[in-house]
């Protein structure tokens, strides 16, 4: 079957190694705080590029840690992207932040940057920048915007781990703090729930670390109140496998990226800025008409996946937005579609979607 991500072509690759981590964490049972989490953490450090690493439970509880450690409160403004999966605007609300959504550029679908200067007041508190289907906005621009209004630039890296700028810089080392998602379909995935948080900060970083194990370092004493947002020892134990594994399969994702980009017609490609790299959580394109192309993907039995159908400000959980008007984001959540795509796909398989879009 040609699926929209084949995880299980990249299980059966690493099956012997991820089936005896597993067993080992099995039989020693324990099931939390297993040696191997600290290691997952030291090896994202290396491998980021960074000094703290802390592991969680899921993308969605890195953001709360994050925006917990710099103490937002009720009346603080946090600009983000409303193009974007609901989790980086839930968590300012769920924090009773003000979500201050600012429209996207038409190159790379991140925030445009001249759009954040303007929505910038006194009550900013931060700006959230995602790094949309894989690929980071110009990071130390935002830094340095962040720093000269005293705010902090925090990263939602959950698309883009592993992406580099044009300083050679990897996504979530950047920012003041940046989180990532481990959901088994972005490009480091685990098998079920997993995230982290990344910071150069030891302040920032302490916090985090006691929010996600209910403000507490030493059991039965608890500093500051907070969650369980731990990652469990199994999903660790299969990141370290996968981490091993992840440069080899980003360069077979930039190798597919390419050949989508080469010989797709009748489309618009999004661009990757000037040495940069896209690690393609998503490979995406608009087109004018995407009902047509959906007919054309349901009429051949080709997988496809719309990300995102609504933006981020329509959603019913936002009605005090539904109103506000970003054009760039609305235009691009009516015309984009997002491709196939992972380390694994086959060739042939490529091969029908792109001769799809030659016949339209
Ligand atoms: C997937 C995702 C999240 C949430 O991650 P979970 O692990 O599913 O909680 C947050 N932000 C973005 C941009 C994502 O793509």
């Amino acid at each position: 079957m040609f699926s929209f991500i084949n995880l299980q072509a990249q299980y059966k690759a690493y099956k012997e190694e991820i089936d005896l981590e597993i067993s080992k964490i099995l039989n020693q049972a324990q099931f939390i705080a297993a040696p191997c989490v600290k290691e997952l953490e030291s090896n994202l450090s290396k491998y980021i590029k960074i000094k703290h690493s802390i592991s969680c439970s899921n993308g969605t509880s890195a953001l709360l840690a994050a925006l917990n450690a710099i103490d937002i409160k009720e009346d603080d403004e946090i600009i983000t992207s409303a193009f974007t999966f609901i989790a980086s605007a839930e968590m300012i609300a769920l924090c009773k932040a003000k979500v201050v959504f600012v429209d996207i550029n038409m190159q790379d679908l991140n925030l445009d940057i001249n759009e954040v200067k303007k929505a910038i007041t006194p009550k900013t508190k931060a700006i959230l920048a995602v790094s949309i289907f894989g690929q980071m906005p110009n990071l130390l621009e935002l830094k340095k915007i962040a720093e000269e209004n005293n705010i902090y630039l925090i990263e939602d890296a959950a698309q883009s781990f592993g992406a580099k700028d044009n300083k050679n810089n990897i996504s979530g080392s950047i920012a003041h703090i940046s989180t990532t998602s481990f959901f088994p379909s972005k490009p480091l995935g685990c098998y079920g729930d997993g995230g982290a948080v990344f910071t150069n900060d030891d302040f920032l970083a302490e916090k985090i670390r006691l929010f996600v194990n209910h403000g507490s370092k030493q059991r039965y004493l608890h500093e500051i109140i907070g969650v369980n947002a731990r990652l469990d020892s199994i999903q660790a134990a299969v990141l370290n496998v996968k981490l091993k594994h992840f440069d080899e399969e980003l360069a077979k994702r930039q190798e597919l990226a390419k050949i989508y980009d080469d010989n797709l017609i009748n489309c618009k490609k999004i661009k990757i800025k000037d040495s940069y790299t896209s690690v393609y959580a998503q490979y995406s394109i608009l087109v004018d008409d995407r009902e047509k192309i959906i007919n054309e993907f349901i009429k051949n039995d080709l997988p496809y996946a719309v990300h995102y159908p609504m933006p981020l400000h329509k959603q019913p959980c936002f009605k005090e937005y539904n109103k506000l008007t970003l054009k760039n984001t609305e235009y691009v959540c009516k015309h984009i579609i997002s491709l196939p795509f992972c380390a694994f796909l086959d060739k042939n398989n490529q091969e029908k979607v792109i001769s799809m879009f030659k016949n339209l």
